[in-house]
């Protein structure tokens, strides 16, 4: 085996660790070593709690060496999204509102990671309280992308994929409100997926807009990604929209020859105007690698997919208005050193502690809410929403899975869309319409655009139809072969 430890896959790190070729203290400071090495230039992590990281990976190796092993995932280094609690750690969410919040609990996705032995190696940056698609709206750092730092990384997980792509973490936690899972992944060359409204938990996850908010995996494989998912699903008595539904072995199941008879969509309207020309031949090969294993591609119509960027837009911002309401510098939050009264102490450690795209959504929010614009924005958008949902409800009546980009363009360059808000809410074009119909997706790599810019294929599934969504996206993978690419760093 010649390549590089810190590339490994879960499954073979899982592995070597079962045959004793490497503890997970070794495996720890392997990654302890490379994050310090390339940190400087990727800049993935807000913080570090390697002390606590050592002793987890100690423990484990107790476990594993007396028959213990709690599951794949024992003394595996995985890294956090800053917005996913862990009692005794920070919780940033990558804003100066939360610069010095200490969870006093943990998430339960979190809590069922530390149950199946993993270790928490980092915690990682991302836009502030998730709302962007670049990264750049993190209050303390710039994080680049793997395959050429002049770029960003994608949003708002940017962090954790920029991280298991650079190989600091063998697999890391994202959220995903309208992209921030798939899209990074996507731009960053990996594995990462959005389940299902309802599948995972989430308690202990700062919230941001609460009917679309969902943590998911990314990873360097499906594989990978199917044994995290399997770890974190379940219903959990402490957040009311998680579902009772039994959750398979995700990994087991994974079928090689699933794309063999599958009929898979393929919607004009993800096609469109503003899809670079390069991404659009890379999923068109894809689709055509889909047809050559024996799929059926089935033309279907997705008749609001255009209303969707509007219609996240005003029910993303009214949730996230009523959320953000309670850092008010009265509690935990950044109090104003500057406030004479009450009133004064609310704003102003508002305006001090939020940056400007979370005020311009509080702003937003509280517009569409408003009385005397609620019925014309706020409930109109989630009948358009029914709309979409149904668009998708009819596509499934003759397709197993649709297939799209994830995004319409590659890695962009630092500030080129920071002046435009509306050009960086187009990235997540192809993926925002997923979260309104609380569907799962996942996007897989699938090629390089000429520059060597990672495009990735998004693969859409039925509600808790994890299992065949996952199978599909492994048979592509499979066949395209782009799992082992890495980024010379
Ligand atoms: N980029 C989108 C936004 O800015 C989606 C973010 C997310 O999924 N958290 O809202």
């Amino acid at each position: 085996m010649s390549q590089e430890i810190y590339y490994k896959k879960l499954t073979e790190l899982d592995e070597m660790l079962d045959k004793s070729e490497i503890s997970a203290v070794e495996l720890l400071k392997e990654f302890i070593g490379r994050t310090k090495q390339i940190e400087p230039q990727i800049g993935a992590f807000i913080s570090f709690d390697e002390s606590r990281a050592l002793a987890q990976a100690a423990e484990s190796d107790k476990r594993r060496a007396s028959g213990r092993k709690l599951s794949a995932l024992d003394g595996i280094p995985v890294g956090l999204k800053d917005v996913i609690a862990v009692r005794g750690q920070k919780l940033t969410c990558a804003s100066k509102m939360l610069e010095n919040y200490v969870s006093p609990y943990t998430a339960t996705a979190a809590l069922k990671l530390e149950d199946a032995g993993a270790v928490f190696w980092g915690r990682l940056n991302m836009d502030e309280f998730a709302m962007g698609s670049s990264c750049e709206n993190s209050a303390f750092l710039k994080t680049k992308n793997p395959w050429d730092t002049t770029r960003i990384p994608g949003g708002s997980s940017g962090g954790s994929a920029a991280a298991t792509a650079a190989g600091e973490c063998v697999v890391a936690l994202g959220s995903d409100t309208g992209g921030s899972i798939r899209q990074p992944a996507s731009l960053c060359g990996i594995v990462g997926m959005k389940p299902t409204y309802g599948l995972v938990s989430r308690y202990g996850l700062a919230a941001f807009a609460s009917s679309l908010d969902q943590i998911g995996p990314f990873a360097r494989s499906v594989k990978d990604a199917a044994v995290l998912l399997g770890t974190i699903a379940g219903h959990d008595p402490k957040d009311s929209t998680s579902v009772k539904i039994d959750i398979p072995d995700y990994a087991a199941q994974l079928d090689a020859g699933a794309l063999s008879g599958k009929t898979l969509g393929v919607a004009a309207e993800y096609f469109g105007d503003g899809v670079d020309a390069a991404v659009r031949k890379r999923v068109e090969e894809a689709i055509e690698l889909c047809r050559s294993k024996g799929a059926n591609i089935k033309e279907v119509s997705l008749p609001h997919t255009d209303l969707a960027i509007p219609v996240y837009y005003i029910i993303a911002t009214a949730e996230a208005s009523s959320n953000l309401a309670r850092y008010d510098g009265v509690r935990y939050t950044h109090r104003s050193k500057l406030a004479d009264d009450v009133i004064s102490l609310y704003t102003k450690s508002r305006a001090e502690g939020f940056g400007e795209e979370v005020k311009r959504r509080i702003i937003l929010g509280s517009y569409v809410l408003s009385s005397g614009y609620y019925d014309a924005y706020y409930l109109r958008a989630q009948k358009v929403r029914t709309l979409i949902r149904r668009d998708f409800e009819r596509a499934f009546e003759s397709v197993d899975a649709i297939l799209t980009p994830t995004s319409p363009t590659p890695a962009f360059k630092f500030g080129e869309k920071t002046a435009n808000p509306l050009a960086m809410y187009l990235s997540d074009i192809c993926t925002i319409n997923v979260n309104l119909a609380g569907l799962p997706g996942i996007s897989v790599p699938c090629g390089f655009t000429p520059e060597g810019l990672p495009v990735g294929l998004q693969i859409i599934g039925k509600a808790f139809r994890e299992s065949e969504l996952l199978s599909i996206a492994y048979a592509y993978e499979q066949a395209a072969g782009f799992s082992d690419a890495h980024p010379n760093l």
